[in-house]
């Protein structure tokens, strides 16, 4: 029997809500199986965390996060903290520190869920947003001075390497490849930004070369929010910078019904280190502590997680189950139009993978 060794760290907001939901799917699979056994560590690090010793982690964090099998995640944000504190603080420490350079977003219209687009089927939506995830516009680095004076100036400096385009094209291209439709939409900016996104689509071409069998194009980031509105089915495989694949992530998990069931994967391609699983949504100011978060990102996050241990047999378990529970509407939280909590939904899906009928996807 194999032990995988999962850290949790809650956070903040819904994150305390709905990680605890995900390690409770992961326990009941590990009820039904001979294979495996999941150890888990909680983290409390977060903003409670900082109101205590001033920082969202402790400097150490790292080290005792080094040798997980993965991470799950929940969220960083909180209403009192600034949220640059909270964000550089813990998920983006994690996130450069372990090198987690490729996230990875896939959006499906799920059974049972109202998506907003009228005009479209579920077989019309059904993309892998590619997020360069270690530089960018999230480089970290720029600087403020002459705070509060008229002449203060403020820079957040984007940083494209060419080690660090061709490493996300690579990943992104061999993803497309995977696919049924071997399809790669490169989403640029390179007509106003005339330097670094030049870069970028000179790096596409010459990694395209790399994969001949994978049909690709390239689409303006502004260009591309109307085209996934208006023409879903011609996108598959999408790669983009780190702030361009954040907004049309967002935009993905809207058009696919709610930003409370889209999941993500913060991935180290050459695991050296620990990859992190998570929502994509953040702490939800608005109905924490109330029981009331979808918990469905979490649980197609767990999905991910265990497709990246190699539990492909149980991860489609997982997913047979979150599919039968969004198909009934009764069990939809209220970000759905539904009356469901995180409990209700959290149980209902623990009961299926503990029934060996879900096992067939
Ligand atoms: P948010 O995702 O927290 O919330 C946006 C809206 O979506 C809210 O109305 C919320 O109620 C709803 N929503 C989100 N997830 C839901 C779920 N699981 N179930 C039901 N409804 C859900 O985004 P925001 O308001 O922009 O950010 C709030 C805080 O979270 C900020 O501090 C932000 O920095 C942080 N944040 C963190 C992460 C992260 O750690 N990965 C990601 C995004 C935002
Ligand atoms: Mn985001």
């Amino acid at each position: 029997m194999k032990t995988y060794r999962i850290a949790t760290i809650p956070g903040d907001g819904i994150g305390k809500e709905v990680v605890p939901a995900g390690q409770q799917v992961l326990e009941a699979l590990a009820r039904c199986t001979q294979n495996f056994e999941f150890q888990f560590e909680n983290f409390d690090w977060g903003a409670d965390y900082y109101r205590q010793h001033g920082v969202m982690m402790p400097a150490d964090g790292l080290a005792a996060l080094r040798d997980k099998d993965a991470i799950l995640f929940g969220s960083a944000g909180d209403p009192d903290v600034p949220d640059h504190i909270t964000l550089w603080g813990l998920r983006l420490k994690i996130c450069q520190g372990f090198d987690q350079y490729a996230n990875v977003r896939p959006t499906r219209i799920l059974p049972g869920i109202d998506a907003p687009l009228k005009r479209c089927t579920p077989d019309d939506l059904n993309w892998v947003i590619v997020r360069e995830n270690s530089e960018g516009e999230y480089s970290g680095i720029g600087g403020r001075v002459h705070q509060g004076h008229p002449i203060e100036a403020a820079t957040d400096v984007s940083i494209l390497t060419r080690a660090g385009v061709e490493r996300i094209m690579r990943f992104a291209f061999k993803l497309a490849q995977s696919r049924p439709r071997k399809l790669l939409t490169v989403i640029t900016k390179s007509n106003a930004q005339r330097h670094a996104m030049v870069m970028w689509d000179e790096v596409a071409l010459e990694i395209s070369k790399e994969f001949p069998d994978v049909k690709w194009d390239k689409e303006l980031v502004d260009a591309a929010t109307a085209r996934m509105v208006n023409r879903p089915a011609t996108l598959d495989t999408i790669v983009a910078t780190n702030l361009h694949a954040d907004i049309l992530s967002d935009l993905a998990a809207a058009l696919a019904g709610s930003l409370g069931i889209a999941p993500t994967g913060n991935i180290d391609p050459e695991r050296r280190y620990p990859s992190m699983f998570e929502p994509i949504h953040g702490s939800a100011f608005d109905i924490m502590g109330k029981g009331l978060a979808n918990p469905i990102g979490t649980f197609w996050s767990v999905v991910m997680l265990l497709e990246h241990l190699g539990e492909f047999e149980a991860a489609k378990r997982v997913m047979a189950a979150v599919e039968a529970v969004t198909a009934d509407a009764s069990l939809h939280t209220g970000d759905l139009g539904g009356k469901a909590t995180t409990a209700h939904v959290t149980a209902a899906v623990c009961a299926l993978v503990e029934r060996t009928e879900a096992a067939v996807a």
